[in-house]
């Protein structure tokens, strides 16, 4: 059994992306928090990205499925959509995992009214070269845009900035 906060974090943290399973919801940034309540019951509080990507639903069914492992039934997760997740919560390390998995992390700062374009290149997860280009704006999922590297040819998603 589970008997802190900090434990029920951590274990949420072992949830991934079911659309990108090296990122966890922690990477991403969308698990903002998750306690024990008294009777036992875990709460997590969660801020969904935009609709399908990530697949909350799956999420949120992963969540209960290894709380009850641990032997906690009664999962509550509640989702906060304000403020609106962005690229900018997904943490370095989430970002550094994208780049090993072949996806181009997102590049630049999403801002309150929109994402800005600062006209930053996107790096080619393979040979990091910055001579890309984009070749559709829809990638497998809406999320993602698809690239392709001018130098080494290869085609790679890019995790678009929002
Ligand atoms: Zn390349």
């Amino acid at each position: 059994m589970i008997t802190t906060d900090d434990e029920v974090r951590a274990l949420a943290s072992t949830v991934t992306d079911p659309e990108i399973p090296v990122l966890s919801i922690a990477d991403l940034g969308i698990l903002r928090d998750g306690h024990l309540e008294k009777d036992g019951t875990v709460r997590l509080t969660i801020t969904p990205t935009y609709s399908g990507c990530p697949a909350m639903d799956t999420i949120r069914a992963d969540l209960a499925t290894v709380f009850a492992k641990a032997g906690h039934e009664k999962v509550e997760v509640d989702l906060v959509l304000s403020p609106a997740w962005t690229t900018d919560w997904m943490t370095d390390e989430g970002k550094a995992k994208l780049q090993e998995y072949g996806i181009a992390p997102p590049t630049g700062k999403a801002h309150a009214g929109g994402p800005i374009k600062l006209g930053l290149a996107v790096k080619c997860p393979q040979c990091h070269s910055l001579n890309t280009r984009e070749m559709s704006r829809f990638g497998s999922t809406s999320c993602k845009a698809l690239y392709v590297c001018q130098d080494c040819h290869e085609p790679f998603d890019y995790f678009k900035v929002l």
